[in-house]
């Protein structure tokens, strides 16, 4: 039995006009991105195909690009010929441009008449520092646009199989950092709270003091046996999953090292995967996702 009425699409389309392909998508009226703004894109958490039309559509209609490591360079392929590509990362061995150096970029760029598309992994404003770089645009009258992203913390736990929310389980989520601005575990977190706030916590950037936190996490009275999930590379063929618990975790990463970028989730969200990792096998062998 169907849940409504059935319609068909194409019913309504005029003789002529493309039913099919992303050519379709071309006479749809996407906004115009003029010179001298500046969008801040959110690609998604890796795999190309996870990333909005609105990004696709900047992709295509850009001057340049000013974008971060964790952008998956399959999405650079797909950017407008002509376009310019501007690395905003780590340059091996170099120190990386500091969030100033790239505000003023950013802002010179549109200044100069540029369309700029400043395309960042995830969500902009999901702990990629999208706020900052807004904040600055905005006081400087750069005119500018935000695109939202699958956030890794979201949809990284698609890609392994874990509900972020669900009714039988996980009526609540937090998404946290491990890191502050100096690199050290924040301390203006209360950890005692965070504890028992959620029974599912997702953690950014958290590798490195996942040691430090996970005792914190259990001081303020997180049960030691809660699993830890770590997903490194999510949405990505050579996706990760790796498997702990709280009272383990600090070991377990000294031993294993896993692979960055990774999304670390504590929780019984885990035990979802069980039924629900479906990203395997021959699913892998697509790059789009
Ligand atoms: N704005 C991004 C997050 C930037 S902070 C977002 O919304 O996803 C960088 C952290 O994001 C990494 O340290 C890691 O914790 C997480 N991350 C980003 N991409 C990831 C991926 N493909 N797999 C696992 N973790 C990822």
């Amino acid at each position: 039995m169907g849940l409504g009425p059935t319609k068909r699409i194409g019913d309504w389309l005029e003789a002529g006009q493309q039913t099919t392909g992303f050519a379709r998508l071309d006479s749809e009226g996407f906004p115009a991105f003029e010179p001298g703004w500046v969008w801040l894109v959110g690609a998604g958490p890796g795999a190309p195909g996870l990333m909005s039309l609105l990004c696709y559509h900047a992709l295509q209609t850009c001057d340049v690009v000013v974008y971060d490591a964790l952008v998956n360079p399959d999405i650079l392929r797909w950017v407008k010929v002509g376009a310019e590509l501007e690395y905003a990362g780590k340059r091996g061995g170099k120190p990386s441009p500091t969030q100033k150096d790239i505000t003023h970029r950013l802002i010179d760029l549109a200044r100069a008449g540029k369309r700029v598309l400043r395309l960042k992994g995830g969500d902009p404003f999901m702990f990629g520092r999208g706020g900052e770089e807004c904040q600055h645009l905005a006081l400087a009258a750069v005119p500018f646009r935000i695109v939202p992203g699958i956030t890794s913390g979201i949809g990284g736990l698609a890609y392994a199989g874990m509900p972020a929310t669900h009714r039988d389980t996980n009526h609540s989520v937090i998404f946290l950092t491990g890191h502050d601005a100096t690199g050290s575990m924040p301390a203006n977190v209360n950890w005692a709270a965070i504890a028992k706030a959620s029974p599912v916590i997702v953690m950014y950037m958290a590798l490195k003091h996942l040691g430090e936190i996970s005792a914190a996490l259990m001081a303020g009275g997180r049960d030691g046996d809660d699993p830890v999930t770590i997903v490194s590379n999510a949405s990505m063929p050579h996706q990760q999953a790796a498997q702990t618990t709280l009272a383990e975790a600090g070991a377990f990463i000294a031993a294993q090292d896993p692979p960055t970028p990774a999304i670390i989730v504590v929780g019984r969200a885990a035990d979802w995967r069980n039924l629900l990792d479906w990203y395997k096998g021959p699913l892998r062998e697509n790059p789009i996702g």
